[in-house]
C-alpha cells in the first residue's frame, strides 16, 4: 500500500507505463499468509520491484516503450522475473524508457518523458530512465534495468542511487528485448550496495534458455559484502583512465570531486595510478558502430507480421507493408540507429567500419587483460555532466553519443561496473562515481563499493 501511494503521489514523473496495483496488492496478501502459515521465506521476500519494460513478464505487456509493440502481451517470464518471483519479490510494474532502450535522456520514449524527481526541469538519464526515478523517488525497492552502453549507470548517476552492470553473460538475457545482443546486460537500480548484492545473487546464474549466460558459479554476494571470515583480497590497486579526466567535456566541479576523491583514496592507503589509454577517443565511435548494426539486425524482426503494429494503409506488396508498418511504428532515434547500422554492414563499407570496430573492441579486451594484471580496480566518473535540462539536447544526437564516453568501455570488454551516488553539484544535483572490476569480479566489486559509499 505505501508504494502504491507514492506512485500515485508521483505521477507526475511519469516514471511508470503501467502500475499492477490489484495484483502486487493480491501478491502481498498472499505472501504474508505464506508468511503466517510459516512457509521458508524467499530471500527477496515482499521486496517491491519494478520492471523496465524490455523485460518480459508472462501476461503482462511489454512495449520497450515503443509503438510498434503497441498491444503486444509476453508469454513467458524473463528469467531474472522467474528467479525474483521464486525468491518472493513482488512485482510492482512496468517501467518508462528511451524507445529499444536507445538514448541518454529518456526523451526517446514513445510515452513521454520521465522527470527526474530531484529537478524536475532535468531529465533522470536514460536509458532506464523510469527506473532510476523509480527507485530514487522510492516508488518501489529495486527496479531491474538494461545496460548496452550505460543506461542502468548513468541514470542511477543523475539520480543519486546506486546501478549495477554485472558482468555480460552473469545475468540471463533470456526475456530481455535484445538492441546489441552482445552488449545487453540486465542491471540493477537500488538505495544501497547491499540491495544490490542480494539481487544479483537472486537473478544470476546459468541457463538453459541463453548459451551466453556464464557457468560461472553464483558467489553469495549478500552475505560476503560485509564478511570480516572473507579471505578473498580486498581491491588495494586502483587505476583511472588519465586521458579521461583531460576530456574537454567533462564538468570542471565532477572533475574537481573525482580528482579529490582520488587523492582521499591515497590517504587512505590505496594505491591509486592513472593507465594511460590512448584509445579512448576510438570508444564511442565503436560502440555506436557496432551497437547500431547488430540493432539493426535485431530489429528486423519488428514488421507488423507476427506481431505489433498494422498500419492501416493499403500496401502493394510486402515490402510496401514492412515500410508503411515500420515507419508508423518506430520512433526517430530507431530509425536514425537502424539506418546507421544498416549502412555500416553494407557491401563496401562494411570492412571501413565494422571491421575496423570489431577490432578495437578485441584491442580494447587484450589492453584490459593487461590492466587488470597491474590493478584490481579502475575508477572514473560516471558522467562527464550532471543531469541535463529536458530538451537541451535535442538538436545534437552526437554529442548526447560522446556523453557516454565512460561507461560504454565496460560493455565493450564485457566487465562489471557500478555507480555509486557519491557526490552533489554545486546545482544541486546527485553525481557519482563509476568502478570496474575484472570479468565475474563482482564479489571484489561490491566489496570495494560498499567501502567507498
Ligand atoms: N546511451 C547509450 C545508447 O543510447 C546506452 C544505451 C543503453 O545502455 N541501453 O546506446
Amino acid at each position: 500500500s505505501h508504494y502504491l501511494s507514492v506512485i500515485d503521489s508521483n505521477k507526475h514523473l511519469n516514471a511508470f507505463l503501467e502500475v499492477f496495483a490489484d495484483e502486487a496488492a493480491a501478491r502481498a496478501r498472499q505472501l504474508d499468509q505464506d508468511r503466517n502459515n510459516g512457509k521458508p521465506l524467499g530471500k527477496l521476500h515482499g521486496v517491491v520491484v519494478g520492471l523496465k519494460d524490455v523485460i518480459a513478464y508472462k501476461g503482462h505487456k511489454l512495449s520497450a516503450s515503443s509503438k510498434i509493440l503497441e498491444g503486444f502481451t509476453s508469454i513467458y517470464n524473463a528469467t531474472a522475473v522467474d528467479r525474483l518471483l521464486q525468491e518472493g519479490a513482488i512485482i510492482i510494474g512496468r517501467q518508462n524508457c528511451d524507445e529499444f532502450a536507445m538514448g541518454s535522456s529518456n526523451e526517446n520514449s514513445a510515452y513521454g518523458n520521465v522527470l527526474n524527481a530531484a529537478d524536475n526541469k532535468r531529465v533522470p538519464g536514460g536509458s532506464s530512465g523510469g527506473s532510476a526515478v523509480a527507485v530514487q523517488a522510492g516508488m518501489c525497492m529495486i527496479s531491474l534495468g538494461s545496460d548496452t552502453g550505460g543506461s542502468v549507470r548513468q541514470p542511477a548517476d543523475f539520480c543519486g542511487i546506486v546501478g549495477l552492470k554485472p558482468t555480460y553473460g552473469r545475468v540471463s538475457r533470456y526475456g530481455l528485448i535484445a538492441y546489441a545482443s552482445s552488449f545487453d546486460q540486465i542491471g540493477i537500480f537500488a538505495k544501497s550496495v547491499a540491495d544490490a548484492a542480494l539481487t544479483l545473487e537472486v537473478i544470476a546464474g546459468e541457463d538453459d534458455f541463453d548459451s551466453t549466460a556464464s557457468k560461472e558459479p553464483v558467489v553469495p554476494y549478500s552475505s560476503l559484502l560485509n564478511s570480516s571470515n572473507y579471505n578473498g583480497a580486498a581491491p588495494k590497486k586502483i587505476g583511472y583512465f588519465k586521458e579521461a579526466l583531460e576530456h574537454p567535456g567533462l564538468d570542471p566541479a565532477i572533475s574537481q570531486s573525482f580528482n579529490q576523491f582520488l587523492k582521499t583514496l591515497t590517504a587512505q592507503g590505496y594505491i591509486v595510478e592513472p593507465i594511460d589509454f590512448e584509445l579512448l577517443e576510438y570508444i564511442v565511435p565503436a560502440y555506436y558502430i557496432l551497437t547500431t548494426a547488430e540493432a539493426s539486425s535485431n530489429l528486423s524482426r519488428f514488421d507488423g507480421v507476427k506481431y505489433g503494429h498494422r498500419s492501416a494503409v493499403p500496401s502493394e506488396d510486402l515490402a510496401d507493408f514492412y515500410k508503411h508498418n515500420r515507419s508508423e511504428g518506430f520512433g526517430k532515434e530507431v530509425k536514425r540507429r537502424i539506418m546507421l547500422g544498416t549502412f555500416v554492414l553494407s557491401a563496401g563499407y562494411f570492412d571501413a567500419y565494422f571491421t575496423k570496430a570489431q577490432q578495437v573492441r578485441n584491442i580494447l579486451l587484450k589492453q584490459t587483460s593487461a590492466i587488470f594484471s597491474r590493478f584490481d580496480a579502475i575508477i572514473s566518473p560516471t558522467v562527464p555532466t550532471p543531469a541535463f535540462e529536458l530538451g537541451s539536447m535535442n538538436n545534437d544526437p552526437i554529442e548526447m553519443f560522446l556523453a557516454d564516453i565512460y561507461t560504454v568501455f565496460a560493455n565493450l570488454v564485457g566487465i562489471p561496473g557500478i555507480s555509486l551516488p557519491l557526490f552533489t553539484h554545486p546545482n544541486g544535483m546527485p553525481f557519482g562515481v563509476q568502478v570496474m572490476t575484472s570479468h565475474f569480479s563482482e564479489l571484489a566489486l561490491l566489496r570495494i563499493s560498499e567501502v567507498f559509499l
